[in-house]
């Protein structure tokens, strides 16, 4: 495990959930793949009586991420993401609805939360070897001069004439803690305008549970502890929600032979210690993708206060030390 980075990681990632639903119920056939994309694994369970429709449009869903992807990901030097972190610290930059859309989301996400979400971290991402492999902890002063770097204020948008310009000329944008969940929403609504509703898309933890599962009823999906992958910890019951789950435990990176979570705080800039995972229900796959992250970030005393604050949403905290926090 020495130097393990995000990309050896991903093989270890068996996804935090247990489908339960799928074990007989329907006389409609069920349709299931799994392609890579965005690093993790993407799997997509659907039902339908006319199971060739079903194939086009779990074909077209998975198309719709991997353009997300392309669009989005921070590994990809042509990616839109990539443009412009190469030149939005020195110029005004114009790019697309889509992305300064999500990025304009993610500015809210961040005032919301205090600034725990912080789509900015990309300094500190890189310092602490989650963009290219680094052996060794950062020090005080690397850390301090990549802070001077991340702030969400730091980003300048003008969503008439859809530009994007950095206050820093070193600040870097990494949308990893939000994309997925956008990308589970929008393959979601692939499936919404194929009128094929039985359907459950399932990003690297970012899952989309449409409508209902077969018969009307509610899908079942368990929660693995984190602490034992056999054990399921809660049951969810979700029916048109999104669930996302943030671990510390599946991408992380190994220095001096301890382990550092790839969630990170921009205000201390350094990775977050003593959360095991934040698992978030909500109505859409890209607010609980940003919340878990956002609480995995916060400290407790904070933390219910915000959950409180946010109508609808559903959260299970585990914590390193065995405790688990739930809401409601
Ligand atoms: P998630 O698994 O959704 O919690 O996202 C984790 C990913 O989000 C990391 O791999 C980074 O790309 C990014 N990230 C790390 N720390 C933060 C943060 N404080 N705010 C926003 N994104 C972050
Ligand atoms: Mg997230």
């Amino acid at each position: 495990m020495e130097g393990c980075g995000v990309f050896y990681c991903m093989k270890r990632i068996t996804l935090f959930i247990f489908l339960i639903t799928l074990a007989g119920c329907s006389q409609h056939p069920l349709v299931r793949e799994t392609r890579i994309l965005m690093d993790t694994f993407a799997e997509i369970s659907c039902f339908d009586a006319d199971k060739d429709k079903a194939i086009k449009a779990m074909d077209e869903a998975f198309k719709e991420m991997k353009r997300i992807e392309k669009v989005f990901s921070k590994f990809d030097e042509k990616s839109e993401i990539s443009r412009i972190n190469k030149s939005a610290g020195l110029e005004e930059v114009s790019t697309t609805e889509e992305v300064i859309g999500l990025i304009e989301r993610s500015i809210y996400y961040s005032k919301i939360s205090d600034g725990a979400f912080d789509i900015t971290i990309a300094p500190l991402m890189e310092i602490w070897g989650f963009v290219h492999k680094n052996n060794f902890i950062p020090d005080k002063k690397t850390i301090e001069e990549a802070l001077k770097k991340v702030s969400y204020e730091n980003i300048v948008l003008d969503t008439q004439r859809l530009t994007i310009h950095f206050l820093h000329k070193d600040t870097k944008i990494d949308l990893g803690g939000i994309a997925k969940g956008y990308a589970v929403d929008r393959a979601k609504e692939v499936f919404l305008s194929y009128g094929i509703k039985n359907c459950l898309i399932n990003l690297g933890g970012n899952i989309f549970a449409l409508d209902s599962a077969p018969g009307n009823r509610n899908w079942h999906i368990g929660i693995r502890d984190p602490k034992d992958k056999n054990k399921i910890l809660k049951t969810l019951y979700l029916k048109g929600q999104a669930v996302s789950t943030s671990g510390n435990y599946e991408r992380f990176v190994v220095l001096d032979g301890k382990r550092y979570s790839h969630i990170i705080s921009p205000v201390t800039g350094m990775p977050v210690q003593g959360i095991m995972s934040v698992t978030v229900v909500a109505d859409s796959g890209e607010l609980a993708d940003a919340l878990s992250t956002a609480i995995f970030v916060m400290q407790e005393k904070k933390t219910l206060e915000f959950i409180k604050s946010i109508k609808g949403i559903e959260v299970l905290i585990v914590k390193e030390d065995g405790k688990k926090i739930e809401y409601p």
